[in-house]
């Protein structure tokens, strides 16, 4: 696969007291360099602007009114891309941010123009940092979690591959978290059938979706003829050993 989209939750991007872990950009760095060497387009992902926000204000900032999160978010965005630049300019390769509400899916003129500027930035070498506009997105124009979104984002961008990196290895048939016996589910080839099977939990104290926003975007690129891959991105060099299958994760196939 060439085109590559890949999702960072936001558990692999923050450390314990919820700063953005700057090690971990530097070795995703490390690693998309190594991509586009192997002649590899990459677009990201970006989750972690509000745990990034509260980090920033302090703990007493976690509050839930909307306003509030939307607010930590502006923050965050800032802290977060600002680390990622950081990150990325050592190995001399810029970055750009979009910031994408659901209406940017909604018309095929708006498609037509993030296709048009994921194209540019691609071929001028930049390395597309997508994240939800969550400091403008209420509810009713919420996508609502970056696993829909990075899977609205490879069928735009037509790609060949999305990577979703977790804090866990892939699905079992339940939260392992939970359940000492949890099996360990490898090959995917109907989805559906998965999600019949195995028990969806929710989300980590700070992750959005769970498992089943993460189902939910295998369906939808798998729909597109687009694999996916379930991995843990607290792994070392866990997206080159992916592909070159030394490492254990969920594969979704179409
Ligand atoms: P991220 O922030 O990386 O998107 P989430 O915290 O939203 O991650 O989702 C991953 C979490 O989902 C896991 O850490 C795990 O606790 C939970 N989970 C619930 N059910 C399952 C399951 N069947 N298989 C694997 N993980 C599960």
């Amino acid at each position: 696969s060439r085109k590559i989209v890949i999702k960072i939750g936001t558990n692999t991007l923050s450390d314990e007291n919820g700063f953005v872990n700057k090690e971990y950009l530097s070795k995703l760095a490390y690693q998309v360099n190594e991509l586009k060497k192997r002649g590899k387009q990459v677009v990201l992902v970006s989750s972690g602007a509000r745990i990034a926000g509260v980090a920033t204000l302090g703990k007493w900032a976690l509050k839930e009114e909307v306003h509030y999160k939307q607010a930590l978010c502006a923050i965050g965005q800032v802290e977060l891309m600002d680390a990622y630049r950081k990150a990325f300019f050592e190995y001399g390769i810029p970055i750009g941010q979009i910031l994408f509400t659901k209406d940017d899916f909604s018309d095929s003129y708006r498609i037509l123009n993030i296709r048009n500027t994921l194209f540019t930035l691609i071929d001028e070498g930049v390395i597309p940092i997508v994240n939800e506009n969550d400091s403008v997105s209420v509810e009713e124009i919420k996508i609502g979690d970056n696993d829909t979104l990075a899977a609205y984002t490879a069928h735009l961008w037509n790609a060949d591959l999305l990577i979703l990196l977790s804090d866990i290895d892939g699905i079992y048939n339940k939260n392992p978290k939970e359940y000492k016996d949890a099996v360990f589910i490898e090959k995917i080839e109907d989805v559906n059938h998965i999600e019949k099977i195995a028990e969806i939990g929710d989300a980590g104290s700070f992750g959005t979706g769970g498992m089943h926003t993460k189902i939910q975007a295998a369906k939808l690129v798998n729909k597109h003829g687009i694999p996916m891959i379930l991995a843990n991105g607290e792994k070392e060099n866990i997206i080159l050993n992916l592909l070159e299958g030394k490492e254990r994760a969920s594969v979704f196939l179409p």
